[in-house]
């Protein structure tokens, strides 16, 4: 065992510190199944720990990779022998509800699912949900910008955090816990850990921003016939919502049709196909009211051509139903042989070109490939995933179609997942040197030996 693995076990004790099997047991990342690699999983209960370990690790030039629920999507947490990992997993608590300022005050290790049912109890809602809510922490969350289903209305991380605490590369604690909306006095520290995938500090407690829980949701899914059509109706809702539309999820008609048909348990709500289906979700505090509203928003959307047909849930079976369609992902995993998923921004006006570029890329490349496309119109976000079959393209071949596209939108490589390793050779495409060479200034300052999480968005 080094001098360092012994003093960091001193420090930490048994609980504190884990190695051999016991980290190899562990999935390497969310896509890969293989044994995770690393000489040891550092588990401290505390702040106090927490900055005690990364001071030895500073001290011995040691590599660390902060780690959560492991749910990340974009290899930010991938590891080799040499790496120590730093799991925040002994740092879940909730410390604080205040129902009046509606904030919560946790530990980054917390679970989204947690933080969700413990404001829940308070008659509060903590808006940002996504798919990996019963392992993603909100430490991972906060360090991709994660966003999720209802970014239209409640914004990303990034928004939902009031206060932060996070611990630097040489053990020095930044603590920012005030909790207020409105703190203009110099800058917003907290900002830089969010969206920084580990590489500038690791966080260690928040202030979250809680918002009244709406007691009322009226969910539908709808048919249309054009992108423009989808486009009008989108700010045709939002107008008439008063606030409450709270998801605007759209579905390409190849995405809709393999996750209503053969290979999926799940059928369509629609007797017929359409080239557009949206997922649309008012929320609210008065059932009835918002169900009223809802239907004559959307009475007055067919009188105005903006829908071809909407089918609205009756129920929560039916609402779950519906959400079922968008969000299945066996039914790709039972067609294809292989499929590559992309998660990318571009212009609203731009998506429906993008779209057929990519298409006619994507066929030159592969003339078996197919193109899904799905994603939250109104945040400017698609998920694309290229479905193949045998014998498929490398999977550089496919990143430069999708990313050649992204370029000539003007888009970015990378909407909500983060970079990570997975897209840092195609971060340029979306930023400009100079900003490239400020991102490099600041981890340079704020990590001067490249301890933590090395070699993750640049290179230095
Ligand atoms: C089924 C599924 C659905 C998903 N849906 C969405 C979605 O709709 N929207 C979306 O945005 N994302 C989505 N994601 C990806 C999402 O980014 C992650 O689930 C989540 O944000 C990562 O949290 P985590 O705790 O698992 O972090 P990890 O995967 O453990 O880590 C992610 C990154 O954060 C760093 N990190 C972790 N903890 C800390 C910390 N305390 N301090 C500093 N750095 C830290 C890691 O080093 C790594 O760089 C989904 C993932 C899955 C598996």
């Amino acid at each position: 065992m080094t001098e360092l693995l012994i003093a960091l076990r001193e420090m930490l004790g048994e609980k504190g510190v884990l190695e051999g099997e016991a980290v190899r047991s562990r999935q390497s990342s969310y896509w890969h199944r293989q044994p995770m690699q690393a000489q040891a999983i550092l588990r401290p209960a505390n702040s106090l720990e927490l900055s005690a370990c990364l001071r030895l690790c500073h001290a011995a030039g040691q590599a660390v990779i902060p780690l959560g629920g492991n749910t990340g999507l974009a290899e930010a947490t991938a590891s080799t022998a040499e790496h120590m990992m730093l799991s925040l997993e002994r740092m879940q608590r909730i410390e604080a509800v205040d129902e009046v300022g509606r904030t919560m005050t946790v530990e980054a290790g917390a679970i989204l699912q947690t933080v969700q049912e413990r404001a829940a109890e308070a008659g509060l809602l903590f808006p940002v949900d996504l798919g990996a809510r019963g392992s993603c922490t909100i430490g991972g969350m906060l360090a991709t910008n994660a966003g999720g289903f209802s970014v239209m209305r409640y914004g990303m991380m990034r928004e939902r955090v009031l206060g932060l605490e996070a611990v630097l590369a040489d053990g020095t604690v930044i603590s920012s816990l005030a909790g207020y909306l409105k703190n203009n006095t110099g800058y917003d520290l907290k900002q830089l850990f969010v969206g920084s995938e580990g590489t500038l500090g690791v966080i260690s407690r928040a202030v979250l921003r809680l918002e009244e829980l709406p007691t009322a949701r009226t969910t539908a899914m709808i048919a249309v016939r054009s992108f423009d059509q989808m486009t009008a109706l989108l700010k045709h809702l939002d107008r008439t919502a008063n606030g409450a539309l709270c998801a605007f999820e759209v579905m390409w008609n190849e995405f809709f049709l393999l996750n209503t048909g053969a290979h999926s348990e799940h059928s369509s709500p629609f007797a017929e196909a359409w080239p557009f289906y949206v997922l649309v979700e008012w929320q609210g505090s008065d059932e009835a009211d918002l169900r009223q509203r809802f239907e004559q928003a959307l009475g007055a959307a067919f009188e105005e051509d903006l829908l071809a047909d909407a089918v609205i849930a009756q129920s929560l079976n039916e609402r779950e139903a519906l959400w079922a369609i968008r969000e299945a992902t066996e039914p790709e995993e039972r067609y294809f042989g292989k499929t590559q998923g992309f998660d990318v921004s571009l212009a609203i006006r731009d998506m429906d070109a993008f779209v057929g570029r990519l298409q006619s890329d994507l066929a030159e490349l592969d003339a078996h490939a197919r193109l899904l496309v799905f994603g939250h119109l109104a945040d400017g976000n698609l998920h694309l995933t290229v479905g193949m079959h045998e014998p498929w393209p490398s999977h550089e071949q496919v990143e430069q179609v999708v990313y050649g596209c992204v370029q000539a939108f003007a888009g970015a490589v990378s909407a909500e997942h983060g970079i990570g390793l997975e897209k840092k050779a195609w971060l340029p495409i979306s930023r400009q040197p100079a900003e490239l060479d400020l991102m490099r200034l600041l981890k340079r300052t704020l990590d001067p030996r490249g301890i933590l999480n090395p070699g993750k968005i640049f290179d230095l």
